[in-house]
């Protein structure tokens, strides 16, 4: 069932919903389960699973010289969509990224995502690689998740890359797209960053989740502005509670959010890092709480692959 499906069906009552990470290359599908098993009672009607490009790492070589190594650390992606699916019975949303894909690797993708039975996408550009300053499309790629987009448009539409195959089965995905409260961190300005927005919902996105926050005027604020753009889909906030005192440095700069003193001088004074969880579920739930009460139609939880501190706030909630 679609995103938006689900949203209808609920008819106003706030949902949860997570996202997991597949495992590093060499682990078990088991650890997934063992970290959905515990949110299952919380009925979550779809949950996410990222996607996770190769890293270019370089390593040196008997003659001194640096060779370049493409690794992949976290692939599965499609195939934990799969047994999430199979398992739960469960809507399962792979993310899809600009960066890594061709075109055609895109429409083989989501040929593999039609097959299976998968009914939602969330379509992403990806981060520039590690050493590179900028992002790079992989080849004739997209550059912006519009185009990524619109290319899975298309084919809902019915139309393939290959003009001999147009007009043959047509795909029915439910497109989810990336929303930044506090702006993405290349944009000029959060105005600028909304317009874009607005061409990915343009283009056949229909449904919004946001980056992390911890400051819910900020979310107030940005759904205020897309709704004055016009922007008329549902946007679901995204949180993370806050589990280790180095993420206090850590997500601030990998995710371009800022924290509020309140919380950070909390974290600062707690012993050791059960105090500092504690802390992050109560702040989590504090957040959830508010928005709930506004009326959001999902609350998305990060689960960065630890469901305990999830499951502590969804346990008070729904
Ligand atoms: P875009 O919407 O393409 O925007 C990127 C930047 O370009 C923005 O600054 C925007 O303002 C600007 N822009 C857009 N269109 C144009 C245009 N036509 N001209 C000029 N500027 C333009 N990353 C992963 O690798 N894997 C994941 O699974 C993953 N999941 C995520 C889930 C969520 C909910 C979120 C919020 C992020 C996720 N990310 C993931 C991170 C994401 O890939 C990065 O934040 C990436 O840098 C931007 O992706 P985007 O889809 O927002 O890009």
């Amino acid at each position: 069932m679609k995103v938006t499906e689900h949203i209808k069906e609920a008819n106003g009552k706030t949902q949860f919903s997570f996202e997991i990470l597949p495992p590093l290359k060499g682990q078990n599908i088991q650890q997934i389960f063992d970290n959905i098993d515990p949110l299952m009672e919380f009925k979550p009607p779809f949950i996410d699973v990222t996607y996770h490009r190769e890293e270019y790492v370089y390593q040196e070589q008997e003659n001194g010289l640096l060779k370049k190594k493409i690794v992949r650390k976290r692939p599965g992606t499609v195939g934990i969509c799969a047994a999430i699916q199979n398992r739960y019975q469960v809507d399962a949303i792979p993310h899809i990224l600009c960066g890594g894909f061709t075109k055609e690797d895109t429409e083989n993708f989501l040929i593999d995502l039609g097959f299976l039975g998968i009914d939602n996408v969330m379509a992403l550009r990806g981060d520039a690689v590690r050493n590179e300053t900028y992002f790079t499309p992989e080849g004739e790629g997209h550059t912006y998740a519009s185009e990524l987009v619109s290319q899975i448009q298309a084919l809902n539409n019915g139309e393939y890359l290959d003009a001999e195959i147009q007009n043959q089965s047509k795909t029915d995905f439910c497109i989810g797209v990336a929303g930044y409260p506090e702006k993405h961190i290349e944009a000029p300005s959060l105005d600028s960053d909304i317009h874009f927005i607005k061409k990915k919902i343009a283009s056949g996105a229909t449904y919004i989740v946001t980056q992390l926050f911890y400051d819910n005027k900020k979310y107030f604020k940005f759904v205020d502005k897309c709704r004055k753009e016009g922007i008329t889909v549902p946007i679901i906030p995204g949180l993370k509670p806050i589990a280790t005192k180095k993420q206090l440095n850590l997500i601030p700069h990998r995710f371009a959010c800022e924290l509020p003193d309140d919380l950070i001088m909390e974290i600062v004074k707690c012993n050791d890092n059960k105090a500092v969880r504690q802390v992050g579920v109560e702040w989590s739930i504090a957040q959830s709480k508010e928005l709930i009460e506004a009326g959001v139609p999902v609350l998305h939880y990060y689960s960065m692959g630890k469901s305990d501190n999830i499951r502590s706030i969804a346990g008070e909630l729904f």
